[in-house]
């Protein structure tokens, strides 16, 4: 065949319809169509890999090829095991029957006595095979109650990100070889979707408390400024300290202290909407940008954020006392004109006088605010000088 022509042109030559029973005895069009079907399989797999390299979080590089590998063969069941923090003995178990998410209680606390197996012998693998070589693992005991039929794992540069297993077919038949090599090929473009993943994550997040970083913030603290503009809307931002936390650490040490980091961030985390950027702006300093929120919700949220985190319970040995934070809360929108400094400096006002009027505390930042903190360093000099003449403080500290 010459090259440019079609497979379609060359079967239909003279030349082969004189040679045909040849042709057919030293199996030629038998190859033709393996090759064809071989094509078509890339083809596939192509576009599973565009399918998945287009999801950025891991709950949408899961669905994508939960989607791919049900589109190839209808699985009972799917179920990941994946590890989000490559640090830690932890895993996120996440399981699907016909597309949709199931529950599962798998008493499976870690992926890791599978790790130096895979790293040998990096395919899918069939479960009894993977009982057979693991065998004296207490590990594989759990999975042996799901028994799926297949299991891949995912590797990357820091070793096994994930596991997936997979039920066997709801039509009965054994997994072919090719739907096999169909797996081994899907497997590093999902191992390369999580890397691309864990990459962003990196440069986005801050690592200590999972929240988002100080230049992710700033970075979408200028896009609001720049929505409020254009689309007219009210936002605010939450600027938040932690109280007393020099003497918390003089005490008990820097490595509770950054424990207690980890449990505000994971607390904010849980009490925030999916559109809030909830970062640690710096030590243990947090911030909240709430978009589409006025004055009062954002009060609202901060203060339901300060009573979470006094009531927080943070295990150690020995335990700790309760830790406190005070917040500044501000509000702009198309018509303040202000810069992301000049908004985050007035939070910082606020947060000056909830720490100046007695700490655990929340102040929203308005008019008179100044006026105010003079008041109270004036009120607070006085007490000093005489204590019996000083003006009680006032409770509100709604501006
Ligand atoms: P205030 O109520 O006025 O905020 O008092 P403070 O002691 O919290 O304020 P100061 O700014 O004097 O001290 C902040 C402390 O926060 C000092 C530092 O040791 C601690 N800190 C900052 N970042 C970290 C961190 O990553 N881990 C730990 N453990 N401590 C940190
Ligand atoms: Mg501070
Ligand atoms: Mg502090």
């Amino acid at each position: 065949m010459n090259n440019g022509e079609h497979a379609e042109d060359f079967l239909t030559s003279p030349k082969v319809l004189e040679n045909y029973t040849l042709l057919q005895d030293i199996g030629v069009f038998k190859y033709i169509d393996e090759m064809n079907r071989e094509i078509r399989s890339y083809k596939s797999l192509l576009g599973s890999a565009a399918d998945i390299f287009n999801r950025t979080t891991i709950n949408d590089i899961m669905d994508a090829t939960v989607w791919q590998i049900s589109d190839q063969f209808l699985p009972s069941f799917i179920v990941f095991l994946w590890r989000p923090l490559h640090n830690r003995e932890e895993i996120t178990i996440k399981g699907y029957k016909n597309y949709k998410m199931i529950d599962l209680s798998l008493d499976l606390k870690t992926i890791s006595p599978f790790e130096a197996f895979f790293q040998k012998y990096p395919k899918p693998i069939n479960f009894d095979l993977l009982v057979y070589q693991l065998a004296d693992d207490e590990a594989i005991k759990p999975l042996e109650e799901l028994h799926p039929e297949i299991v891949v794992p995912i590797l990357g540069p820091s070793g096994l990100y994930c596991l997936i297993l997979i039920g066997p077919k709801m039509l009965g038949d054994e997994y072919s070889s090719r739907e096999l090599s169909y797996l081994g090929g899907l497997m590093g473009f999902v191992s390369q979707a999580i890397q691309n993943h864990l990459h962003y994550e990196h440069s986005v997040r801050d690592v200590k408390t999972g929240l988002f970083n100080h230049g992710f913030f700033i970075s979408r603290m200028n896009e609001e400024i720049a929505r409020t503009k254009r689309f007219r809307t009210v936002s605010s931002l939450i600027v938040m300290d932690v109280d007393k936390f020099k003497n918390f650490n003089d005490s008990y040490g820097h490595l509770a202290g950054d424990r207690v980091l980890e449990y505000i961030g994971r607390s904010i985390k849980k009490s925030v909407r999916s559109e809030d950027i909830p970062s640690r702006f710096g030590g243990e300093e947090f911030t909240i940008l709430l978009p589409n929120t006025g004055k009062e919700m954002a009060w609202t949220v901060a203060e339901r954020l300060r009573m979470a985190i006094s009531g927080m319970k943070v295990p150690w040995v020995p335990p700790l006392p309760q830790v406190t934070i005070s917040a500044g809360v501000i509000t702009f929108d198309e018509r303040s004109g202000m810069t992301a400094d000049e908004i985050i400096n007035r939070a910082d006002e606020a947060l000056y006088l909830s720490k100046a009027r007695g700490r655990n505390m929340t102040t929203v930042w308005g008019m008179g605010l100044l006026f105010r903190i003079e008041r109270e360093l004036k009120r607070q000099r006085e007490m000093a000088e005489s204590p019996d003449l000083a003006a009680p403080e006032t409770p509100d500290s709604r501006i």
